[in-house]
């Protein structure tokens, strides 16, 4: 009886606007649930008002933009208790609101459930009927349901409709998004948006002035696509069976009966350029499609959409530009990777802001490796819209201004300038040892990985490298490099640093680490073929790496190796079986030393056997932005969870407590790597666990620096004690925050000095 609610969201996301989305929604909807109305309502985000979005069969479309206050109405009970109201006669209820001049289209029955979407109430979704009865059970779950189904895509839409009515000239008030802070500081500067490739629904509008120009290059992208299912059919033909033969002339015959062509043509004819025009029309297309009650027929709206983004791939060819860069960029995309970072140049990168991921996923590393303000995790980032607008990242926390007023920009200009003078009298620092006053020594490290990290290593006074992410250098090209290609890149590190010690840890993919040549399909990738799993399962991978590395320390003598993501003892024997079968077959060729070989903590299972791994290995190092998501079960890149991962857990702390017990029992040097090691505010009890190093990236190493050589040893100690009687990781935050703040060094936990 009902309409399947999966197909009510498809049609919704090939709406062309949000207005065109709910207006799908509140039709089929009511439809669905045999009603006489049904109305979408949104929470307007400036004045927590309820304002009338949609409506099918109640009011006259006069009503658009309706508004309720926050507290009028039956609407506003749902908001304000988040939970469904299920009522027989609507208005015999005290709070019901009678709208003006509707007293003859009164109805009776009444059933409204909020929208929530990451604990925020979005709006409400409302059904009522003339009858005077109760909705069925089966009818309250149906729509409670279908709430939760359109509350990422009103999240998504949201900001976007807003932005779009907001230009800069008019902004009036400033429009913050929040996200997840991931990388201290403050950005401002112009925003450059990154498209996932080929994704329609990624597509922003933009107008052109040159439509026969703008038709041509369409035409070539549709030939293109033409030319290319046409090779494909012809080639895998005889090995397809019958349905999927038929799939390839069905695209053909879509492409070559022209209708798509000329609608895509007519749009470009608007002003729309060929991608965006694609879009328009391939949506079109596949909602007429989804609307058919013909099975079959409503099946080939998924056909229409994939010819769409196979077309948008060539178009997307053909459009490869090199992006010009403004003096202060904001990256901004839906997803950002490390080429999209490493392809900025340095200098020109202030921010970056993204709608996936989160603090610890690899991309927000890398920003912070490069000092770059970050917030990821900022669900409704409606980058596609705000391609050249200012931006503000508050990377201290996670917000993103748009269209900054001046005042504002101002307010952060400000912050901004107090950062410098702050980073410059931390300079000063710089040749002075990581030493509490009363004498107690650690090691500072720094993490690299991206090739321009190397020179501000060093610049901030390192005593060598305590991780080289040796994948960054695979991630940003487009095949394996060479054994030879690694053999340079390692040397320049070691030659680089040299003669302080530089740790460089095996490749370590998976997880959120793609290589785009290496594709790794799995449902659960951070529990799967990740790290040394993937090096012991191809050998040839490892040992021409291994080897690299060995043949570049030739003369330096700087040089240790470290293994990822090691759960068993087994694993570490068996990498260190074939790291010294490389290493004798190198050293026939010419005299090479063996390096100290250590391995990552980083996975529960080693936590618990730190002792005998300390006792196999040279030196330990805990990886704690995966060993936090190991022991609390928290995807480091899920923004949905984000809340959850949090370092300061006690039972991470715990945890990195023991492993230090168990080094020292061992004489085993123990060090840190994870952001944790970087990050000021739990320096103190870092030092006073016992760590002999830690390593973080170059943008937070003064800071480091700054609070160790701000208390003294038995004070750290104190610290540590105090923190290990909490049981909420909140309270650690707040107790090691204000210990900071007291200590006069509140400039290293929020903007501003
Ligand atoms: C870690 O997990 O803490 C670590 C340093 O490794 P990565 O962040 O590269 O996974
Ligand atoms: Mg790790």
């Amino acid at each position: 009886m009902l309409r399947p609610l999966r197909r009510i969201i498809e049609e919704m996301e090939s709406a062309e606007s949000l207005a065109e989305a709910l207006d799908i929604l509140v039709q089929r909807t009511r439809q669905a649930l045999e009603t006489q109305s049904c109305s979408v309502f949104a929470v307007d985000i400036i004045n927590h008002d309820y304002v009338l979005m949609a409506t099918d069969g109640m009011h006259d479309k006069s009503l658009a933009g309706l508004r309720f206050k926050p507290h009028q109405g039956l609407i506003a009970i749902i908001g304000d208790q988040e939970k469904p109201l299920n009522l027989e006669d609507a208005p015999s209820h005290a709070s019901y609101f009678r709208l003006p001049g509707k007293a003859e289209r009164e109805f009776h029955a009444f059933l409204g459930v909020p929208i929530i979407y990451n604990r925020r109430l979005l709006g409400v979704l409302t059904v009522e009927s003339k009858e005077t009865r109760r909705f069925e059970e089966d009818e309250e779950a149906y729509l409670v349901t279908l709430g939760t189904q359109i509350a990422p895509f009103m999240a998504r839409a949201e900001t976007h409709e807003i932005i779009s009515q907001q230009t800069a000239a008019e902004a009036h008030d400033d429009t913050v998004l929040l996200g997840i802070p991931s990388g201290k500081g403050v950005g401002i500067g112009q925003a450059v948006a990154i498209y996932p490739p080929a994704d329609l629904d990624a597509v922003p509008d933009k107008t052109i002035e040159d439509i026969p120009a703008e038709i041509e290059i369409l035409k070539i992208g549709v030939q293109r696509t033409r030319d290319i299912i046409a090779d494909l059919g012809s080639r895998i033909a005889s090995s397809l069976p019958e349905a999927e033969q038929n799939l390839f002339n069905a695209y053909l015959g879509l492409l070559d009966g022209d209708s798509i062509e000329k609608d895509i043509i007519e749009e470009i004819e608007r002003g729309q350029w060929a991608q965006g025009a694609l879009k328009i029309a391939i949506k079109r297309r596949v909602r007429q499609f989804q609307e058919m009650d013909d099975p079959y027929l409503r099946e080939r709206a998924s056909d229409i959409r994939d010819l769409g983004q196979r077309i948008l791939a060539r178009l997307q060819a053909l459009d490869v530009q090199d992006i010009d860069y403004p003096e202060r960029t904001i990256l901004i995309g839906d997803e950002l990777s490390a080429t999209d970072l490493a392809r900025v140049p340095p200098a020109k990168l202030a921010g970056i802001a993204m709608a996936k991921g989160s603090a610890n996923s690899h991309v927000a590393i890398l920003a912070r490796a490069l000092g770059v303000a970050a917030a990821t995790g900022v669900a409704n980032l409606p980058y596609g819209k705000l391609a050249d607008t200012e931006l503000i990242i508050d990377g201290y926390y996670g917000h993103v201004y748009i269209a900054p007023t001046p005042a504002l920009r101002q307010e952060f200009l400000l912050l901004a300038e107090e950062e410098k003078e702050l980073d410059a009298s931390l300079n000063e620092l710089r040749d002075l040892p990581a030493e509490t006053p009363d004498g107690h020594r650690v090691s500072l490290f720094v993490n690299i990985g991206l090739d321009a990290d190397a020179s501000a290593a060093l610049a901030v006074g390192s005593e060598g490298v305590g991780l080289f992410r040796s994948e960054v250098p695979f991630m940003t090209r487009d095949q394996f490099p060479s054994e030879e290609e690694q053999r340079v890149i390692y040397r320049q590190i070691l030659t680089t640093f040299a003669p302080r010690p530089a740790i460089m840890r095996t490749l370590d993919v998976g997880g959120d680490k793609a290589l785009p040549y290496f594709p790794i399909e799995e449902d659960n990738s951070f529990l799967g073929w990740r790290g040394i799993r993937i090096s012991l399962d191809q050998p040839d991978l490892f040992l021409a790496q291994v080897r690299a590395m060995l043949r570049a320390n030739r003369g330096l003598d700087n040089l240790k190796i470290m293994l990822p993501m090691i759960s068993n003892v087994h694993e570490f024997d068996e990498a260190k079986a074939l790291i010294l079968e490389a290493h004798r077959e190198v050293n026939t060729e010419e005299f090479t030393p063996l390096p100290d070989i250590g391995t990552m903590i980083e996975v529960p299972s080693a936590v618990y056997l730190s002792r005998t791994l300390a006792r196999k290995a040279d030196f330990l190092s805990i990886g704690s932005n995966d060993l936090t998501q190991y022991i609390l079960a928290v995807d480091r890149n899920n923004p949905r969870v984000s809340g959850i991962y949090d370092s300061l857990h006690p039972a991470v702390l715990h945890a990195l407590h023991q492993v230090v017990r168990a080094a020292r029992l061992e004489g085993t040097p123990v060090g840190i790597c994870g952001e944790m090691a970087g990050d000021p505010i739990v320096t103190a009890i870092l030092v006073a666990m016992g760590f002999d190093s830690l390593s973080s990236s170059p943008a937070n190493f003064a800071r480091v620096k700054w609070v160790i050589r701000r208390f003294a040893y038995h004070q750290m100690r104190n610290i540590l004690k105090e923190v290990m009687k909490f049981e909420d990781p909140a309270d650690i935050r707040s107790y090691l925050e204000e210990t900071l703040e007291y200590a006069g060094l509140g400039g290293l936990i929020r903007a501003g000095r």
